[in-house]
């Protein structure tokens, strides 16, 4: 009994390779199949079968419609032909399958199978909202740049079982987020074929969006763990330099380290991190419930077009940066007019960065604008990975200005550059 594996597909099906070693270990005496197309599908295989039974000396074959005998010639040009058919009438049938998948395809209709897909009701058209929802959210926190470990923790604490009973891990949820099936579209071998006949849970551009954030982290070898809520986020009111959190007996502390580990510091700087990441906190949550917040949300239906014209110049600036550089590698222009052409096109290539980055900051605020109050109520069971996504959305860095005579933390010396 070998179950689901067609004696046509080729792959191997062990209890039909442990009844040929039967046989030639002579363990068998007959062999009898419901059907010869049963047995095999392929007439190469039919051939080694009999040469195996002749071997072993077993020269009779029995179905339910026919006795073949090896020994006999007649017996062997029927079961020959018999296989021939048999091969054919499975390409067809295998053709046939192939091409009404195809249709179905791209008349956007949903696929079969055994599991439903998350968010879908067993119909896989029908949108189960409460998982829909989830989705939405998980798509906002993975924009937000927030890590695949936490997000997995949040959905694991979400008491939601995955739609196979197993546990939630970064691939569950990775596959279904980059599943064009969520934005309704209808994807036959990897490839987007048609619009789906069931309703989007997030729209197209956000899931375009999505596919950029996930090439973007496996490119970088995106790597999650930030160890403190502000990590990256301070600098050094003396020099500039970024802060490191350090600790000492229990006390954590950022500060503009000096040496070899750290760069270019001065060591100028030192203050309480708890003190710091509170007041900061506090402000950006505080920020994303001002009505600047609306506002600056309310701009970004146009940030696509403004996304693809920027895109557009810094291909077309990088294009010609690179050509100048050949022109002076083959000797058209001279080095000084090589560095004198390149200057300005760098300077635009840095400020259409910049212009991006802003962009995609702006981005981050799905599902942050407006949720201030709330963020506030559940700030300490957020994990560090949640809270750091949070604060970077809103805060681009602060620098921490020298301490006056008093030990005492004091919000003065936090001068905060907002990203909105
Ligand atoms: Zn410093």
């Amino acid at each position: 009994m070998d179950n689901d594996l067609s004696a046509y597909t080729g792959k191997p099906r062990p209890n039909y390779e442990r009844m040929l070693v039967d046989i030639e270990a002579g363990r068998v005496d007959a062999v009898i199949s419901y059907h010869q197309d049963r047995l095999t599908r392929r007439p190469i295989e039919f051939e080694q079968f009999v040469e195996l039974c002749q071997r072993a000396g077993l020269d009779r074959f029995a179905t339910v419609t026919s006795d073949i005998s090896f020994g006999n010639d007649d017996g062997m040009f029927t079961a020959r032909i018999l296989a021939a058919v048999a091969a054919n009438e499975s390409a067809r049938k295998a053709k046939r399958v192939k091409r009404s998948i195809q249709q179905k395809a791209e008349r956007g209709l949903p696929n079969g199978g055994a599991v439903r897909p998350f968010g879908y009701e067993a119909d896989r058209i029908t949108v189960r909202e409460p998982e829909a929802e989830l989705i939405r959210q998980t798509v906002a926190r993975f924009l937000a740049r927030e890590s695949m470990s936490s997000i997995v923790q949040w959905f694991r604490s979400q008491d939601v079982p995955t739609v196979n009973g197993g546990e939630w891990r970064t691939v569950t949820i990775r596959q279904i987020i980059t599943n064009p099936r969520i934005a309704g579209w209808r994807v036959l071998n990897g490839e987007i074929v048609a619009e789906a006949i069931w309703p989007a849970v997030i729209d197209k551009a956000t899931f375009e969006r999505v596919q950029a954030e996930d090439a973007r982290r496996k490119a970088t070898g995106w790597r999650p763990a930030r160890r403190h809520a502000l990590s990256g986020m301070l600098r050094c009111g003396k020099c500039g330099a970024k802060l490191f959190s350090t600790s000492r007996e229990q006390r954590r502390l950022y500060r503009c380290m000096k040496g070899l580990d750290h760069g270019a510091g001065c060591g100028g700087i030192t203050i309480s991190a708890a003190p710091v990441e509170e007041w900061i906190t506090e402000a950006v949550l505080h920020r994303l419930d001002a009505p600047a917040m609306h506002a600056a949300m309310a701009g970004e239906p146009n940030d696509d077009v403004l996304h693809t014209a920027l895109n557009d110049d810094q291909k077309r600036l990088t294009a010609r940066s690179e050509e100048l550089a050949q022109d002076w590698a083959s000797g058209e222009i001279s080095r000084a007019e090589w560095k004198a052409a390149r200057e300005p096109l760098h300077r635009q290539i840095a400020d259409i960065e910049r212009q991006l980055a802003a962009l995609a900051s702006s981005r981050r605020l799905d599902g942050l604008a407006g949720q201030g109050e709330a963020l506030r109520a559940q700030w300490a069971g957020l994990n560090l990975s949640r809270q750091s996504a949070i604060i970077s959305a809103v805060l681009d860095y602060a620098t921490i200005m020298p301490s006056p005579p008093s030990k005492f933390v004091n919000p003065d010396r936090i001068v905060a550059t907002w990203r909105v």
